[in-house]
C-alpha cells in the first residue's frame, strides 16, 4: 500500500511481544532540510557533525515532486529548514512549489536579515521575561520558549549550555507569572527542558507516525538526529516515492508501533502516550536505541541524566564549523 489510510496494518511488520500491531499513520508535517550551509556557527546547532556539501543537495524540481507527494501522502505543513534555507538562490521557487502544491509553509531561518528567534540556554535563561517583552514589541501572536536539545553539535557543548536546577525553577515560575500578566495579549509555549522533566516528550509524535524529514541530499529520515542511530537504512527520495518511504523504508518501520519496546515501555500505560520518548536521545545516553528514553524517572538508566543535568562547566564554548562553500563537494571548514 503506498499513500494508505490511517491506521492500517503495515506489510511486513511481524510483532514478537504479544504488543499491538504498528499501525499505518499518515504524516501530517514534512521537515525539508533545503542546505546544511549556514552564515553562523551556532554552539547549541543540533545539526550533524558531518554535514550535506552544497553540490549533493536536492534541486528545486526534485523538492517540487517531493512536496506534491507529501500532499498525496496527507502531509498540511512543510517546515523549510536548514542550515540557512536562506543560503539556497532559489528559496522563492522552493518555497513557491510548496505553497502551490498545497502546503502551508513555514520558514525556519537564523533569522540572518529577516526576524528574531530565541533559544533557551545556560547564559540566558534568566531573560525569559525580555524575551517575551521582544516578541510583543514585533507584535507576535505566540513565543516559543525553546530549551537547547541536545542533539549534533550542541552535544559537544552540553556541559556548557546546561542550566542549573535554580535556573530551571526560576524559568518555570517566570513563565506561569508572563502568562498570566500577558494573557489574551501573547500565547507562551515553554516545556520543561528535557533533562530535568519526570516524563520524555513524545519525539516527533512517535516514530514514523506523524512526521518526516528529507535531507539536504535527499535521505528521508524519521527523525532530524535519526541518522545518529547506527544500522539503520535510509531510503531516498531519488530513488523511491515519499509515500513507498513512509510505508516500507526500513528505518521508519524499525520503531513505528510498540513492538520494538522494551521493559519499563513494553507495560507501560503511557506507551501510546510519549512512545518511549526519543529513539535518538536513548541511543546517545545508552547505546541501545529501543531502551526507554533515560529521560524518564521510570528508565534505570535515568540516575545518569539527573547526574548529567547537574553538571554544569563554564568553559568556551565550541562554536560550528560550517562549510563556507563548496562546488567541489568537499566542506570547507
Ligand atoms: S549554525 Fe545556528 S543558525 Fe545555523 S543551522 Fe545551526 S543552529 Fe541553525
Ligand atoms: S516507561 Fe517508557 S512509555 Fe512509560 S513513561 Fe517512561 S518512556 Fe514513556
Amino acid at each position: 500500500m503506498a499513500t494508505g489510510e490511517p491506521d492500517q496494518p503495515v506489510a511486513g511488520s511481524h510483532p514478537t511481544n504479544g504488543a499491538a500491531e504498528p499501525v499505518l499513520t499518515r504524516p501530517i508535517g514534512l521537515l525539508a532540510e533545503l542546505t546544511h550551509r549556514c552564515p553562523l556557527g551556532c554552539p547549541y546547532c543540533s545539526n550533524p557533525l558531518a554535514l550535506d556539501p552544497r553540490d549533493r543537495e536536492l534541486d528545486s524540481q526534485t523538492w517540487a515532486r517531493v512536496f506534491g507527494e507529501a500532499v498525496a501522502l496527507g502531509v498540511l505543513q512543510v517546515h523549510l529548514s536548514g542550515g540557512e534555507p536562506g543560503a539556497r538562490r532559489d528559496l522563492v521557487e522552493i518555497t513557491a512549489a510548496a505553497h502551490s502544491s498545497g502546503l502551508y509553509t513555514n520558514l525556519i531561518t537564523s533569522a540572518v536579515g529577516i526576524t528574531a528567534s530565541t533559544l533557551v540556554h545556560r547564559a540566558n535563561i534568566d531573560r525569559v521575561a525580555a524575551m517575551v517583552e521582544l516578541a510583543i514589541g514585533l507584535d507576535a501572536s505566540r513565543v516559543e520558549i525553546a530549551h537547547v536539545q541536545y542533539y549534533g553539535w550542541a552535544l559537544l557543548n552540553r556541559d556548557a549550555l546546561m542550566p542549573n536546577a535554580e535556573q530551571v525553577a526560576r524559568a518555570v515560575r517566570a513563565v506561569e507569572e508572563l502568562r498570566r500578566l500577558h494573557h489574551g495579549k501573547i500565547v507562551i509555549d515553554a516545556v520543561l527542558p528535557d533533562y530535568y522533566a519526570r516524563f520524555p516528550k513524545p519525539c516527533v509524535g512517535g516514530w514514523g507516525r506523524r512526521s518526516l524529514n528529507v535531507t539536504p541530499s535527499g535521505k528521508v529520515l524519521p527523525c532530524h538526529a535519526a541518522e545518529i542511530i547506527p544500522d539503520l537504512e535510509f531510503w531516498r527520495v531519488q530513488d523511491h516515492s515519499l509515500a513507498e518511504i513512509w510505508a516500507n523504508s526500513p528505518a521508519f518501520q524499525a520503531f513505528r508501533g510498540t513492538a520494538w519496546m522494551q521493559e519499563p515501555c513494553r507495560s507501560c500505560a503511557r506507551r501510546e502516550i510519549d512512545h518511549g520518548g526519543c529513539r535518538c536521545q536513548a541511543f546517545m545516553l545508552t547505546g541501545n536505541a529501543a531502551a526507554a528514553d533515560p529521560v524518564c524517572h521510570l528508565s534505570p538508566r535515568h540516575a545518569d541524566v539527573v547526574a548529567l543535568a547537574a553538571r554544569q562547566h563554564d568553559v568556551p564554548y565550541s562554536f560550528r564549523t560550517n562549510p563556507r562553500k563548496s562546488d567541489s563537494g568537499a566542506a570547507v571548514r
